[in-house]
C-alpha cells in the first residue's frame, strides 16, 4: 500500500498510528471523519461517511443504514496515508447501546482523539467514553471542535477538562480569532501560525493572541511526551472540522509524536510490537458485510510482528493452524488484498465462524491475549420462535450473531428458548431485524422473570451441584460456561451468601 520499498521490521512499525475518535453524539466526529480522511487523501469529496451519523436517524432509519451493509465496512476501520505514516483510523459506533463493541474496538487502537464542541465543552459520553480509554492508559489527543461558533473561553474549556477529567492540559496550538472571525491557529509547539487569511501584524485578532500566548505560557503546562505516552497529559487543538482548521496540526502531531504501535498483555507475557513473530487479536467481527457473499469478516489487529499473505496461523483457541489467503485492508470506499500488513494495522480476515471475538492468532506460539471483555448485559429476553419449524435455523442464526457480539446469547440448561442479553434494547432491534433479513427467521421477545446474569466459577463438583439445585435459573453462554440468572439484585446477594465456595462475576475475560 506504500510506494516505499519494504523496509525492516521496526522501521514500519513505527510509522503506523492507529487510533479511534471518542466524543459525545453531535460534537463532530462524523465531520473530522470526514476531513481526515480527506487530508489522507483517502476520499475526494467529504460527504462519503455522511451515512455515519447514525444517532440522528430515527430507528428504522438506522436500522436500514445497518442492513446496507456496505457502509458498515466504511465504518469500520479507515486505511489512509498521510505525512509518512499508515493510519488505522478505527470507528466506533455512536449509540451507546453499542458500548460494547465501543469497549472491545478501543481494545485494538494506541491512541484516541477526543473531540469536544466548544461551546458544550465535556458531554456525559465523552467523559464515559474518556474513562474507558484511561483504563487502559490510552494517550488522548483533544480536539476542540466548533471554534467558528460562539464558544466558550480556550483557558476556560482547558480549565474544564482537566478539571473534570482529572486530566493535565496542554495547548498544542491556540485559536486565531473567534467565532465568526476564527481565521486559523497558531501552533504552539513549532511556533508557527496557520491561517487561511494573510493578518497583519496590527490585526486585532493578532494582538489579542499575543496576549493570550503570554498568559498561557506562565499559566499551563507544557507539552510532555512522557506524561502523554502515559495518558495523564491531552495536547490540546483547537479548530473548526466544518471549515477545516486545525485538522492538519491535529494529523501533523499524530505523525510527530504518535504513539505508535504499543506493547500487547497477554496471559503469560507482554509481546511488544516490534517482535519478529506475528501476533494478532481478533476485537470484532462482522458477519453478512456483503449480502452477495455471505462472508464473515473478523477484524485482527496486529499486535507483533509482520503478517504476510498466506501465512499458516495458529489459531490458539482451538490449536488448530490456517492459512490466511485474502486478508484484507479497508479503506474509504473499497477493500484490497492486504499483501502485508505489520503492528498496528488492522486487517479483516475472512472465515466461516472458526474466529471469535478475543481469538489470538500466532505464528506458532502459544499465547492468549488479554484484556476484551464481555460484560454483563443489563436486559435480558427470551426469544420466542413465530415459525416452529425453523428453530434448527434460528439456534445457527443466534449462535452465528453472538459469535459476532451483537447480543449474548444464554442457553438455558433445562432446555427452554435462548435467552438473549443486550446492554441497550437497541440491539434487540438489530437482532431481530437481521434474523429477518440474513436469515429469514421471525423472531419476538417475551420478558423473563430474570434480570441479572453472572459468570459461575469455582471448584466443578461444587458448580455441578449448584447448577442441579438452581437448574431452571442456570444457562450456557456462547462457549458453554455457566451462568446464573437472578431475578433481582437481593436474590443474587442471597446466592451468593448461601454459596461462598462459588465466585459470581459480571464481567468475563475472553480468550
Ligand atoms: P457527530 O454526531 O459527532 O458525528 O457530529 P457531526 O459531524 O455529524 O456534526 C454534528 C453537527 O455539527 C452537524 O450539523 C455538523 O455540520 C456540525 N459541525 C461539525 N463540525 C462543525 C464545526 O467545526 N463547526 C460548525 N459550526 N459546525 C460543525
Amino acid at each position: 500500500m506504500s510506494d516505499a520499498p519494504v523496509t525492516d521490521l521496526s522501521t514500519e512499525i513505527a510509522r503506523r498510528r492507529t487510533f479511534a475518535i471518542i466524543s459525545h453524539p453531535d460534537a463532530g466526529k462524523t465531520t473530522l471523519t470526514e476531513r481526515i480522511l480527506r487530508a489522507g487523501g483517502a476520499i475526494q469529496l467529504a460527504g462519503n461517511v455522511r451515512a455515519k451519523g447514525e444517532r440522528r436517524r430515527t430507528r428504522s432509519d438506522w436500522m436500514s443504514i445497518e442492513r446496507d451493509r456496505g457502509i458498515s465496512v466504511v465504518s469500520s476501520v479507515m486505511t489512509f496515508e498521510y505525512g509518512g505514516c499508515i493510519f488505522n483510523l478505527l470507528d466506533t459506533p455512536g449509540h451507546e447501546d453499542f458500548s460494547e463493541d465501543t469497549y472491545r474496538t478501543l481494545t485494538a487502537v494506541d491512541s484516541a482523539v477526543m473531540v469536544i464542541d466548544a461551546a458544550k465543552g465535556i458531554e456525559d459520553r465523552t467523559r464515559k467514553l474518556f474513562e474507558i480509554c484511561r483504563l487502559r492508559d490510552i494517550p488522548i489527543v483533544t480536539f476542540i471542535n466548533k471554534m467558528d461558533r460562539e464558544a466558550q473561553d480556550p483557558f476556560a474549556l482547558l480549565d474544564e477538562i482537566a478539571s473534570s477529567l482529572a486530566l493535565d492540559t496542554a495547548p498544542a496550538t491556540w485559536p486565531v480569532g473567534r467565532a465568526a472571525k476564527f481565521v486559523g491557529t497558531y501552533d504552539i509547539l513549532s511556533k508557527k501560525l496557520h491561517t487561511q487569511e494573510e493578518l497583519a501584524p496590527t490585526d486585532p485578532r493578532m494582538e489579542q493572541l499575543a496576549e493570550e500566548l503570554e498568559l498561557a505560557e506562565g499559566a499551563l503546562p507544557e507539552f510532555d511526551r512522557e506524561s502523554f505516552d502515559a495518558g495523564h497529559l491531552t495536547p490540546v487543538f483547537f479548530g473548526s472540522a466544518m471549515k477545516e482548521i486545525g485538522v492538519t496540526d491535529l494529523l501533523d502531531a499524530l505523525v510527530a509524536f504518535g504513539p505508535s504501535p504499543r506493547s500487547q498483555v497477554a496471559e503469560t507475557r507482554t509481546v511488544k510490537a516490534d517482535e519478529p513473530g506475528m501476533t494478532a487479536l481478533v476485537f470484532k467481527i462482522q458477519a453478512n458485510m456483503d449480502p452477495n457473499h455471505r462472508d464473515r469478516i473478523a477484524f485482527a489487529r496486529i499486535c507483533s510482528g509482520k503478517l504476510e499473505r498466506g501465512m499458516r496461523l495458529r489459531h490458539t483457541r482451538t490449536g488448530k493452524s490456517f492459512a490466511v489467503h485474502t486478508p484484507q485492508f479497508f479503506f474509504a470506499r473499497d477493500r484490497q488484498l492486504a499483501e502485508e500488513a505489520f503492528a498496528g494495522d488492522v486487517v479483516g480476515i475472512p472465515n466461516h465462524g472458526t474466529l471469535r471475538i478475543g481469538d489470538t492468532l500466532t505464528e506458532n506460539e502459544d499465547l492468549k491475549f488479554t484484556g476484551v471483555p464481555h460484560f454483563a448485559p443489563e436486559i435480558l429476553r427470551r426469544v420466542r420462535l413465530d415459525d416452529a419449524m425453523k428453530a434448527k435455523k434460528l439456534k445457527q442464526a443466534l449462535t452465528q450473531l453472538a459469535e459476532e457480539g451483537v447480543v449474548q446469547l444464554f442457553k438455558p440448561q433445562d432446555g427452554a428458548q435462548p435467552i438473549v442479553g443486550v446492554v441497550g434494547t437497541l440491539q434487540l432491534d438489530v437482532l431481530q431485524a437481521r434474523l429477518k433479513a440474513e436469515y429469514g427467521v421471525a423472531i419476538g421477545f417475551d420478558n423473563t422473570p430474570f434480570s441479572l446474569a453472572r459468570w459461575v466459577t469455582g471448584p466443578r463438583e461444587k458448580i455441578e451441584t449448584f447448577a442441579q439445585v438452581n437448574r431452571s435459573a442456570m444457562a450456557d453462554d456462547l462457549d458453554d460456561d455457566p451462568v446464573f440468572l437472578a431475578t433481582s439484585s437481593f436474590m443474587m446477594r442471597r446466592t451468593q451468601e448461601q454459596n461462598p465456595d462459588i465466585s459470581f462475576h459480571d464481567i468475563k475475560q475472553i480468550g
